[in-house]
């Protein structure tokens, strides 16, 4: 394949590094967007993202019924309200909401899409470094369906190279591949009939978009599966869901009515700021109450949730399908607004099989206990491939850095790397209310730094007395599975990155920002050191910086 290089050709108008590069634009590139209008509005920033339109998670996912699994009073931005009635929210729905977020702070347009980031260099010497100082070198090439575009006809174009000069660079990338979910190979899948999908690419209309009077199989238990269920079934099309294991799933309200009360109360419409950031707190509140309640109780929070289940099922039902093998919050807890899965069940024919499958036939998929579920279209809602910092590969001065080898600080900045910063959210709890403290934490470092003249900033490299863990310490599969691909984390602060905002909150919002921080010359021998000791202990290491992995939720 022909590579065509023009590096480094910037998309800035000069030769002048950016302020800052954010990469991705789903909830979190745009919260952190909010903060940059808001508080460095003399930066110039741009923003780029491999996906055609704004929205992240809720661009790429399009399958019928897609919905948030949290509350939208929480998962929403804490500076927009959220303008609809429903508890959850519709993919479309936070798709427009984040495009009028955008709009109303001014940077829709600033927005790069189909641009994929391939690698990200910091470069510590040459001419540009004499000219401009230290700073993030970010290459891009065109991008298609969720990666380069790498299709054998693609045109000359898709491999135009573009070199992003920038001092700062966020990462908003999310935490798994939007390219492909996780396929697993189905033996006798080649002899199927009807159309087989994942989930996370099944676009109805290009896969036989009318479903009336076909058959359609759910392979799975987690979200989508229970999202998808209902939403057929209440189109009148013949669905099943097919799970190995049974998930935690509770029926919430359709209507918030936290916010409703909170709506009441307050001065102000439903709508209101005041309404909405108190409504939020409530919630945050008291989905922390549920969680220590999963844990520290796990029958008084199973037997209300299945207590609940008892409006629409039998009791034996909720004992085969409804009951999992693992405490709740162990994995994800599933939501069903006003119970719509059971409803299905109940009203609708929608069906629930729990068992392991022999093999794919002509027909549909025949189980080990010998029976054949009749399928049209099989949906294999089997999960996400984990990844972190958008796949692309890591380096100072061009040597590869393999970002598993690093130790995240406060789960917000990556040991050794100068200016660098990401998101991860709640895996217990609505993403963005940790999004939005990484944001506000971010801001408050480059606050300091201006105010203090400085340039750069990196954590330090941390000594072997800090512990190394797995920064995502989550028991689902695929958190599980892809562990070794993402930064450590420590066992103490400010090493630590917790699944408790009630904890985080005063670190992250109010707590110091230079603590165990190497500033100017100091960050840049940090970041040196950084490469020379990941070099040496990936020497023997099998799986590249970046890579993703195979897994299922
Ligand atoms: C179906 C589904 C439902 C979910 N529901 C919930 C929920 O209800 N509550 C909750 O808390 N969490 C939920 N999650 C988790 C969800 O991913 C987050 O809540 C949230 O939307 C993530 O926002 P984000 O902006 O951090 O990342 P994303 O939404 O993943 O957006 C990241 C963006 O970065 C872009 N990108 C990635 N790599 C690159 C690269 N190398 N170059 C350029 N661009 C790149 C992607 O194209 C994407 O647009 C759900 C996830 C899925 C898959």
């Amino acid at each position: 394949m022909t590579h065509i290089s023009e590096t480094p050709q910037a998309p800035q108008a000069s030769n002048e590094p950016l302020d800052l590069l954010i990469v991705g634009a789903g909830i979190a590139g745009v919260d952190m967007a909010h903060h940059v209008v808001n508080e460095f509005p003399g930066w110039n920033w741009t923003m780029i993202d491999s996906n055609d339109d704004i929205g992240g998670t809720w661009n790429t996912f399009t399958y019928p019924g897609i919905r948030s699994d949290s509350d939208m009073t929480s998962f929403a931005l804490p500076y927009k309200p959220w303008p609809h009635k429903g508890t959850l929210g519709d993919g479309g729905q936070i798709k427009e909401y984040l495009r009028d977020a955008a709009n109303e702070d001014g940077f829709l347009q600033r927005i790069q899409f189909s641009t994929w980031m391939k690698s990200m260099n910091f470069v510590t010497s040459g001419s540009a470094v004499d000219e401009h100082g230290p700073h993030w070198e970010v290459v891009t090439v065109k991008a298609w369906n969720h990666g380069p575009d790498d299709r054998p006809d693609a045109t000359d174009d898709a491999r135009v190279e573009t070199t992003i000069r920038t001092r700062r660079l966020h990462l908003a990338c999310g935490y798994y591949d939007h390219r492909d979910g996780f396929l697993p190979h189905y033996d006798g899948q080649e002899d199927f009939t009807g159309t087989l999908v994942h989930a996370q690419k099944w676009h109805p209309d290009e896969h036989g978009g009318d479903l009336e009077g076909k058959k359609v199989v759910i392979i799975g238990s987690g979200a989508t599966a229970i999202t998808v269920l209902p939403a057929l079934a209440k189109a009148g099309v013949d669905t099943t869901m097919l799970q190995r294991t049974p998930s935690w799933v509770a029926a919430v309200p359709t209507v918030d009515t936290i916010k409703t009360i909170w709506g009441t109360l307050l001065p102000g419409d439903r709508n209101s700021k005041l309404t909405h950031k108190v409504s939020r707190a409530n919630h945050i509140l008291r989905d922390m109450v549920q969680w220590y309640t999963a844990k520290l109780t796990p029958p008084v929070f199973a037997g209300y949730v299945q207590g609940l289940q008892l409006f629409w099922l039998k009791p034996s039902q909720v004992r085969k399908d409804f009951t999992p093998p693992y405490k709740p919050w162990d994995q994800r807890v599933c939501k069903a607004p006003g119970g719509d899965i059971f409803s299905a069940i109940k009203n609708d024919g929608a069906k629930v099989v729990t068992g392991t499958i022999d093999r794919i036939v002509p027909e549909g998929i025949r189980l080990n206990d010998g029976q054949v579920l009749e399928a049209d279209v099989i949906v294999s809602a089997t999960g996400l491939q984990l990844q972190l910092f958008g796949g692309a590969e890591m380096a100072v001065d061009g040597t590869k850095v393999d970002p598993s080898k690093l130790v995240a600080y406060r789960g917000v900045l990556v040991s050794g790397m100068p200016n660098l910063s990401f998101t991860v959210g709640y895996l217990n709890q609505s993403w963005t209310t940790r999004a939005d403290l990484t944001a506000r934490y971010v801001a408050r470092l480059w606050h300091h730094n201006i105010n203090n003249g400085e340039q750069l900033a990196a954590p330090v490299n941390p000594g072997s007395d800090v512990t190394r863990k797995p920064l995502l310490e989550f028991e689902a599969g695929y958190i599980k599975r892809g562990e070794h691909i993402t930064p450590r984390q420590g066992d103490r602060s400010p090493w630590i990155y917790r699944q408790d905002y009630l904890r985080e909150w005063p670190e992250l919002s109010r707590g110091a920002v230079t603590d165990e921080m190497t500033f100017g010359d100091d960050a840049v021998a940090s970041a040196r050191e950084a490469a020379e000791v990941a070099a040496a202990d990936s020497a023997d290491s099998a799986d590249p910086a970046g890579s993703s992995v195979s897994a299922s939720v």
